[in-house]
């Protein structure tokens, strides 16, 4: 699947940049929202930077208390971005701890954004409830997208591929960057999201069917779980609950089963796992019909995501024995995203006339 370069991508300099938090293995839900689109991106050239970073600084602002959580899965994240196929030679990957000129830059974006515009974020809203944060929420947190907003700009980053919940985010960004060109003159790139053209991969549900795939709700599937842990996991994944017998006529619509089909199953997967249809329209069909058990979807599912997962289990094994190489990888993608974020910050103090001594 090419994925195509819409106008507004096209008009600027393409840097891509994108992130995850290091709270847990990558999952399903960042394959098809996120992580497949930045491996096509990367395959297919058509960029003149790319960054993928490992958000630390963001963990800890609700992972404060748990600081082995994060220092563990830097580890687990950088794995799993090689596992799908990332590669260092064509992307920079780093951490973003390790560039301070990212938390500088965050704290002179802070004068330019409201406590009410902060709460007024649905995501960061929807997660402070999540996180039982009742009134002590921490400002560190409420403050995120804003130190996301530091990222992105600190790249000049003008295309970022994400999944929905991230859309508040790079609107804050665009604000961000709109509010200091007009106070201290065109310094600063706005910013694109780039989602999935399928929409099911916007927002990938949770094996519990209801909410989004998420590391910090235990509801996924990850890149590395073995074979028999994925069989369990997608054994006891939610249909629909009215679809009792087998000849019962069958929902595929709020169906996790066919929503994940739906993300991942191609023609070729019925062609080598299930004959007998030739697309995923033929079997919605059948199941909407009745005569369809829900084992026999759930065992194709279960083919077509070990087709998916086996490759990436392979090239995690390499990387987990040679863990030097990681490290190595992540060190060398650091020093070179620190220098490109020192070359922003120097343009960001210049224009608000605080480089007092370089004259
Ligand atoms: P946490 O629960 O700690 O927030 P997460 O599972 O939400 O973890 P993030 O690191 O916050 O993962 O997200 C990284 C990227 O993956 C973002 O671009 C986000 O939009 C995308 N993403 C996360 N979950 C999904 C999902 N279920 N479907 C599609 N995209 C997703
Ligand atoms: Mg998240």
């Amino acid at each position: 699947m090419k994925i195509e370069m819409k106008e507004e991508f096209i008009a600027n300099k393409r840097i891509i940049l994108t992130g995850d938090r290091p709270t847990g293995n990558l999952h399903l839900g960042h394959y098809v929202g996120s992580l497949k689109n930045r491996v096509e991106l990367q395959n297919q050239g058509d960029y003149d930077e790319m960054y993928v970073f490992i958000a630390d600084v963001q963990a800890l602002t609700d992972n404060f208390n748990n600081p082995r959580k994060v220092r563990d899965n830097i580890k687990e994240v950088a794995i799993d971005y090689l596992s799908v196929g990332l590669d260092p030679a064509k992307v920079t990957i780093f951490v973003q701890s390790m560039i301070p000129e990212l938390a500088e830059l965050t704290v002179y974006y802070m004068n330019l954004v409201t406590l009410a515009r902060l709460e007024r974020n649905p995501t960061v809203k929807s997660e402070i409830k999540q996180k039982d944060f009742g009134n002590s929420i921490p400002v560190g947190f409420l403050n995120y997208p804003i130190s996301q907003a530091a990222d992105i700009t600190a790249f000049q980053s003008t295309i970022i591929p994400v999944g929905d919940d991230q859309l508040p985010m790079i609107e804050q960004t665009r604000e961000i960057v709109r509010s200091f060109n007009n106070i201290y003159g065109d310094t600063l790139v706005e910013p694109n999201a780039l989602i999935s053209d399928n929409k099911v991969c916007r927002r990938l549900p949770g094996t519990d069917g209801k909410a989004k795939m998420s590391k910090s709700l235990g509801n996924c599937i990850y890149l590395k779980d073995d074979s028999e842990t994925v069989k369990k996991k997608v054994m006891s994944m939610y249909t629909d609950p009215n679809h009792i017998r087998v000849e019962d006529p069958g929902d595929t619509k709020n169906n996790a089963v066919f929503i994940y089909l739906e993300a991942l199953a191609t023609d070729e997967h019925f062609e080598k796992y299930l004959p007998l249809y030739k697309n995923l329209d033929e079997l919605k069909a059948h199941y909407e019909k009745g005569g369809l058990g829900d084992v026999k979807v759930k065992g194709f599912l279960y083919d077509v995501i070990e087709d998916i997962l086996t490759p990436i289990r392979e090239k995690r094994k390499y990387y987990e024995e040679n863990i030097d190489l990681v490290y190595d990888i992540l060190k060398d993608g650091t020093k070179k995203a620190e220098k490109k974020a020192s070359e922003t910050l120097k343009e960001v103090k210049k224009a608000m006339l605080i480089d007092y001594f370089e004259e």
